[in-house]
């Protein structure tokens, strides 16, 4: 694992000091209420550690996807309330990322007091990774913290580029959720078994391609599935499906060929003409057998049993996507058998076992086993591309230790 700097390699007493901290603010919301405050939660040890060791914090995170424009609906304002909430402190707004409105804010601060800038997205050269940009956010900073490892998988200005302006340490998520991926997944026992569910078929099929050189077994399920029988020439239906995607799949089914890695498809489906819960027209199939007007929603039970005796013969197990759309019953089946299944396991010492991304997380919290996991990581696509061994270049460019 890469070594990195972590808040332990900073002095006591950070009287003076200006820390520019990179937080996750990415929040849900709804009606403009922060709806799931988690990952507030999750940078609050970091954030009040500098605070109480004298620093000036300011925060820099981003918040939807704004493209380098200034949008006010996607100012990370918006998560002021909830983050003085979590924190339990006042945060002061600062409506800019660099330059003298920053300065002056900075005059106004005292010791130990706390400041969210601007969405970093609201200026192009954030996601240009552009160095100009890094070097004016840094002029106001004496070193940064990174703490949000959900965005390590991107190379941003305020991700990656302050790193290389300023002594960069690794916040206390960040650093926690390196040491448990590292301790849970660092030397894996074979064999290894990855599942891969979910929705966002292409990002994930990169993934993939990677993933089939590196573990034993690759379940794929959700609407990933679908493609790839889509591509074998099974007609899925209304399925969600990536019909343009055929190509890419087949040729990850033959990577998996030539590199020994096993992959799983259902055999049977959960089908259903309407996106309902309990549909009258609900019924389970055989793949070959889904007709025009169905879709499918889920694997079926002979799959899910079939995948739960894979799973037996495995040492560690990585997931990321749920195998069916399991937030409308009983789509949610087969992803709550086989995290069962492999809750059980973990619990018994035979499989180590690690989840990662947001709908996962809600999944396995749905079916009552994220506890009994090796591991869960909310993050979605940096612990997807950790999961298929990149470096992620957030945390690449910390400080070596
Ligand atoms: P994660 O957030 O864990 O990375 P994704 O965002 O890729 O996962 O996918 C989660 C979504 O995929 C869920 O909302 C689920 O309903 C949906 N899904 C899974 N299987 C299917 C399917 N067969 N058809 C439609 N949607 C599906
Ligand atoms: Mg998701």
């Amino acid at each position: 694992m890469t070594s990195f700097k972590t808040l332990d390699d900073l002095p006591a007493d950070l009287t003076g000091k200006v820390a520019l901290v990179r937080v996750d603010l990415n929040l849900p919301m709804a009606d403009g209420v922060v709806t799931d405050d988690t990952r507030v939660r999750a940078s609050a040890p970091t954030i009040l550690e500098l605070a109480d060791k004298g620093a000036k914090v300011l925060l820099l995170a981003h918040f939807g996807r704004p493209k380098g424009e200034k949008v006010s609906t996607m100012s990370v304002s918006m998560t002021i309330d909830a983050v003085q909430h979590v924190l339990g402190r006042e945060v002061m707004f600062v409506p800019e990322i660099a330059g003298p409105v920053v300065v002056q804010s900075l005059g106004i601060l005292r010791p130990g007091d706390i400041a969210m800038l601007e969405n970093t997205r609201f200026w192009k050269g954030e996601e240009a990774n552009d160095p100009e940009l890094a070097k004016a956010i840094a002029a106001n900073g004496d070193f940064y913290v990174n703490d949000a490892f959900s965005a390590a998988h991107r190379a941003h200005a305020s991700t990656e580029g302050l790193a290389h302006v300023l002594p960069a340490f690794a916040g206390r998520a960040m650093e926690a959720e390196l040491t448990a991926l590292e301790k849970a997944l660092g030397n894996p026992e074979r064999p290894i078994a990855a599942v891969v569910g979910g929705a966002k078929v292409s990002s994930k099929l990169d993934v993939l391609s990677h993933l089939v050189a590196k573990v034993d077994h690759l379940i794929i399920g959700g609407g990933m599935a679908n493609t790839f029988l889509a591509a074998r020439g099974v007609n899925v239906g209304k399925s969600l499906c990536e019909h343009d995607l055929a190509a890419t799949a087949e040729a990850i089914l033959d990577a998996a060929d030539k590199a020994g890695c096993t992959v799983h498809l259902p055999y049977d489906v959960v089908v259903a003409k309407e996106f309902a819960a309990n549909p009258a027209s609900l019924r389970t199939c055989n793949v070959h057998e889904v007709a025009a007007d169905e879709m499918i929603l889920d694997i079926g039970p002979q799959a899910t049993e079939a995948l739960a005796d894979v799973l037996k013969t495995c040492r560690t197990l990585v997931w990321n996507g749920p195998l069916g759309a399991f937030e409308t019953p009983p789509f949610d089946t087969a992803t709550v058998a086989l995290a069962r299944s492999a809750a059980a396991l973990t619990s018994e010492g035979a499989l180590v076992s690690v989840a990662g991304g947001g709908d996962t997380v809600a999944a396995l919290n749905h079916a009552g086993v994220a506890a009994q996991f090796s591991y869960v990581s909310t993050a979605g696509g940096a612990f997807l591309e950790w999961m298929e061994g990149k470096e992620l270049p957030g945390v690449k460019a910390l400080s070596p230790a």
